[in-house]
């Protein structure tokens, strides 16, 4: 349930809120917003009846129902969109936030003149994998500690924060100690025991979506990261499982990322490199994903796309990445220009309006 107290309750007012709210039997999760405050009641096993009789206590107007089973997740519980600071970067306000960076640290001047570059592009955030989650044992699983350290140092030199993903329970210390926000890989968005122990940091998670994992099972699984103590949460879509395999490696699920904004409070990005896995649709990805509503992108670089260890074929080069950069901040409509040569561009009509598309 959600106790949406009056604009100008007070303090104590609230605080009696939060006592009855846990002498029923829930835990209480304060939200104080700029105007008035909400407390959400949370938990199984209380009694639904005595909350709903907080009507009638001093400074509550509302007592509802929270319509989902993700209740922290939910927009109901908190009157504002979330933000998420990454090392001094914000996710989820004003301005979209771009991340780049090599599918897999793989090497010093690789991580360096990745992280020159884009930063120079306008990306505000590092990404870079050290601990790979691979689908073959036999592939390139990541340098680990060694890529982790070069992630401090290129943060440090550089100045971009960084993020990177953790796969086990028993490396969160360890990344805690390099990286500025962990990522929960697709593989591990429902690893229940990862997302418990990540609930108990504060440090910001970007949580990938499962390849095939519904927008509800999505949003339950950053349940557990709110529910653990940690509000930091931001949402990724990467693409989904469709039966289309062969032409694209996932479909990326845009819908998902407007509907997951509008359940949900916590800031959603989208990943056009794994959505797609193709280099050609990662520029008109980015911007539909923009359009459609977007906190932010998520974006493979590699100096040398043909030589990568992991995901060259869906990694732009430092010139695309900074040409795409250019192509997101240009208006909607003279978009073929940014995307090259190979790009036509069409002008059709529906109802009297110009519709564009590549
Ligand atoms: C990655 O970001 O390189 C990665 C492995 O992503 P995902 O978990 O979305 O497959
Ligand atoms: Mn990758």
């Amino acid at each position: 349930m959600v106790i949406n107290m009056a604009a100008g309750s007070t303090e104590e007012q609230i605080q009696h809120v939060i006592d009855r709210v846990k002498e029923c039997g829930f835990t209480p999760h304060v939200t104080r917003g700029t105007e008035r405050a909400i407390v959400a009641a949370v938990g199984s096993g209380g009694s639904r009846a005595a909350l709903e009789a907080l009507q009638a206590a001093p400074g509550v107007e509302t007592v509802v129902p929270i319509a989902h089973p993700f209740k922290l997740v939910s927009r109901q519980t908190r009157g504002e969109r979330t933000r998420v600071y990454v090392g001094g970067v914000c996710i989820g306000g004003e301005e979209a936030v771009v991340m780049a960076g090599p599918c897999s640290v793989e090497s010093r001047e690789q991580l360096f003149a990745t992280a020159h570059s884009v930063k120079a592009a306008g990306a505000t955030i590092l990404r870079g994998g050290a601990y790979k989650p691979r689908t073959s044992p036999y592939d390139f699983q990541g340098l680990g500690l060694e890529a982790l350290k070069l992630l401090r140092q290129v943060r440090e030199e550089i100045g971009l924060p960084v993020v990177t993903e953790v796969m086990s329970t028993a490396d969160i210390d360890l990344i805690s100690e390099y990286a500025d926000m962990f990522q929960v890989g697709a593989r591990n968005m429902q690893n229940y025991d990862l997302l418990r122990q990540l609930g108990k940091t504060t440090k910001p998670v970007l949580l990938k979506r499962g390849p095939s994992a519904t927008i509800k099972e999505w949003l339950l699984a950053a349940e557990y990261l709110l529910a653990g103590g940690n509000p930091n949460v931001v949402l990724c879509e990467r693409g989904i499982k469709t039966f289309e395999s062969e032409m694209t490696r996932n479909t990326l699920d845009l819908a998902a990322v407007a509907l997951a904004r509008e359940l949900s409070h916590l800031p959603v990005v989208a990943d056009p490199s794994h959505g797609t896995g193709r280099r050609d649709l990662i520029a008109p990805a980015s911007r539909a994903a923009l359009a459609i509503g977007a906190d932010g992108l998520i974006i493979e670089v590699h100096p040398c796309p043909e030589r990568a260890m992991s995901d060259g074929a869906q990694s732009l080069n430092l010139d695309e990445f900074a040409r795409l950069m250019q192509g997101l901040t240009a208006p909607l409509r003279p978009l073929a220009s940014y995307l090259g040569a190979a790009t036509t561009e069409r002008t059709s009509k529906m109802n009297g309006h110009s519709v564009y598309s590549v």
